[in-house]
């Protein structure tokens, strides 16, 4: 029988109070060499150039002063890789999460803006609460967490569509394109795409947020994906939306498809866009 390693629920309370704190005042550096990289190599407008400066110096500021780099600190999302072989003790996962949640806003001072529910009452919850959890059952005794606070400018204007069988790539470019263009200046751009293709409509939501935290620069392994997320990349910053929306050749800084087995019947994409304050923290318990 396999062992099984004991994991104290405090430790995660632990690890996403920590991880919150290093996100909501941190991009990667991945996003911030992109940025960089498009400010001094890529866009062609003045106008362009000095936003993105600014979006650097904003950056500067909130990491050296540990301030937020933005005003929405996001709704908390967090990717929770539970080892099989783990035995949580001492509280549940939903509760220890959380928990975290909850100090790391409270402590950070960081805007609390989850409502109780989204018809009626609308009532700050206060505390930032609850998280939205994606859990995966992995092999092995570690526990991966992976935090996100996501702001909504970019998730007001994301967009799920289900494509006939009969469609394929240049649907989903045309969707995508569509989407971003649609989208204008409401999600701060420059932007980072994620692209769920497959699955069910759930299951493509969940893989184009994922996709839109990967690196910067990676690639789909698939090669036949790999170039369409160029070609995307490249028909949405001809659209010239610019940095802020306010006329430029980055749009976008890049773009990034998952692909699942899909139904006979019809094929999910979710079109799934994250500003440029692309915060997100990792660690692996
Ligand atoms: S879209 Fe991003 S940068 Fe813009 S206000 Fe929301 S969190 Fe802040």
């Amino acid at each position: 029988m396999a062992k099984v390693r004991e994991v104290e629920a405090s430790l995660v309370t632990e690890a996403v109070r920590g991880l919150f704190f290093k996100a909501n005042v941190s991009i990667g550096q991945d996003v911030y060499n992109a940025l960089v990289h498009a400010r001094d190599r890529l866009e062609e407008s003045p106008l362009g150039r000095s936003v993105l400066d600014q979006v650097l110096r904003n950056h500067d500021l909130a990491r050296d002063g540990h301030v937020p780099l933005c005003q929405d600190t996001g709704m908390a999302l967090v990717f929770i890789d539970l080892g099989q072989e783990v035995l949580l003790v001492g509280g549940g996962l939903a509760e220890a999460v959380d928990s975290g949640v909850e100090e790391a806003y409270r402590e950070g001072f960081f805007r609390k803006s989850i409502v109780t529910d989204p018809l009626f009452d609308r009532r700050n919850t206060g505390t930032n609460t609850p998280a939205v959890l994606h859990t995966r059952i992995i092999p092995g005794d570690r526990v991966g967490l992976l935090v996100a606070p996501r702001g909504f400018g970019g998730e007001n204007v994301s967009a799920l569509r289900v494509l006939s069988p009969g469609q394929g790539p240049r649907e989903v470019l045309e969707f995508v394109r569509d989407t971003v263009e649609a989208a204008g200046p409401e999600p701060c751009p420059p932007t980072l795409v994620g692209v769920g293709i497959g699955g069910t409509v759930e299951a493509a939501a969940i893989m184009a947020k994922r996709a839109t935290l990967y690196p910067v620069g990676r690639r789909n392994p698939d090669r036949r994906y790999a170039e369409l997320e160029l070609r995307t990349l490249e028909v949405v910053n001809a659209l010239g939306i610019g940095p802020a929306g306010l006329g430029g050749t980055v749009t976008c800084l890049d773009v990034h498809m998952d692909f699942a087995p899909a139904h006979v019947a019809g094929t999910p994409v979710v079109v799934n866009i994250c500003c440029h304050a692309a915060r997100h923290a990792a660690v692996t318990i």
